[in-house]
C-alpha cells in the first residue's frame, strides 16, 4: 500500500474508534481530505484509495486541481478565507463553501451560483476562539447571519464550520443544536483537524478536516 493510502486507512480507523468511544453511529462522521499545498499526484493517490471529498483553501491553486482532476467524481469544499473578488470562481467550481462568515460574501455566492448547478452547500464559519482564528463570525453574531443565509435561494445552509480549540467544540455543538431547535435544518458540524479530531468527534463533529495526518507536511 502507498503511504497516502496507508495514512487514509489509519485515519479512517481512528475515526471509527472515536465514533464507537462516543457512542456515535458508525459512519456518522465524514472525512474531508484537506489537500492545500499538496500536488495532483497526492490527491490521485487518495482518490485511488477511495477518498471522494477534498478541501482547498486557495482559489487559484484549487481551480488548477479541479480542472486537472475533472475526470474523477470529486466533491470539492472551499475552506479558506474567501475574498469578494474570488466568489464567482468559487461559486462556479465548488460543491461546498464551509467558510461563509459575512452576509456580503453569502449574497455574492448566491447571485453567482450558476443556475444549471444545484444550490451551493454552505456552512457558516464560527470563530469560537480569537486565539486560534481571526476569521469567522463570533457566536453572538451567528443567529442573525444564519437567518440571512437561509433566505438565499441559491445557497443551502448545511451547518457550521468551527475553528477553535478542543475545549470550544462542545459549546459549538450546543450552538448548532440551538439553531436546529429554532427550526434550521442542519446536518453538518465541521470541526476537528489532524491534531484534535478525536476530541471533536467526542463533542459531536459530523465532518473532520484532515490534512497533514493524510498527506504529511505541506509542500509550501
Ligand atoms: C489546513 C486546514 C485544515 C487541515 O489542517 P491539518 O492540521 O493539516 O489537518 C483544516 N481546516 C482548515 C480550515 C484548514 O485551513
Amino acid at each position: 500500500m502507498g503511504e497516502i493510502a496507508d495514512h487514509l486507512h489509519s485515519v479512517r480507523q481512528r475515526i471509527q474508534k472515536a465514533e464507537r468511544d462516543a457512542n456515535r453511529a458508525p459512519g456518522s462522521v465524514q472525512l474531508l481530505a484537506v489537500s492545500k499545498g499538496q500536488n495532483i499526484a497526492a490527491i490521485e493517490s487518495a482518490v485511488a484509495a477511495g477518498q471522494r471529498m477534498f478541501g482547498e483553501n486557495y482559489c487559484q491553486e484549487a481551480l488548477n486541481k479541479i480542472q486537472a482532476l475533472a475526470h474523477y467524481s470529486i466533491e470539492w469544499h472551499f475552506i479558506g478565507t474567501l475574498q469578494a473578488n474570488k466568489t464567482r470562481r468559487v461559486a462556479e467550481h465548488f460543491h461546498w463553501v464551509q467558510s461563509v462568515n459575512a452576509l456580503r460574501i453569502a449574497e455574492r455566492l448566491d447571485r453567482q451560483r450558476p443556475t444549471d448547478l444545484p444550490p451551493l452547500n454552505v456552512c457558516i464559519e464560527v470563530n469560537m476562539s480569537a486565539e486560534v482564528s481571526k476569521t469567522g463570525v463570533l457566536p453572538s453574531g451567528l443567529r442573525v447571519l444564519a437567518e440571512q443565509v437561509r433566505q438565499l435561494p441559491r445557497l443551502r445552509l448545511r451547518g457550521l464550520m468551527v475553528m477553535g480549540r478542543p475545549q470550544d467544540y462542545r459549546q459549538a455543538a450546543v450552538l448548532q443544536q440551538t439553531l436546529i431547535e429554532e427550526g434550521f435544518v442542519l446536518d453538518t458540524l465541521s470541526m476537528g483537524m489532524s491534531g484534535d479530531f478525536e476530541a471533536a468527534i467526542a463533542a459531536g463533529s459530523t465532518m473532520v478536516r484532515i490534512g497533514t495526518a493524510l498527506f504529511g507536511a505541506r509542500k509550501k
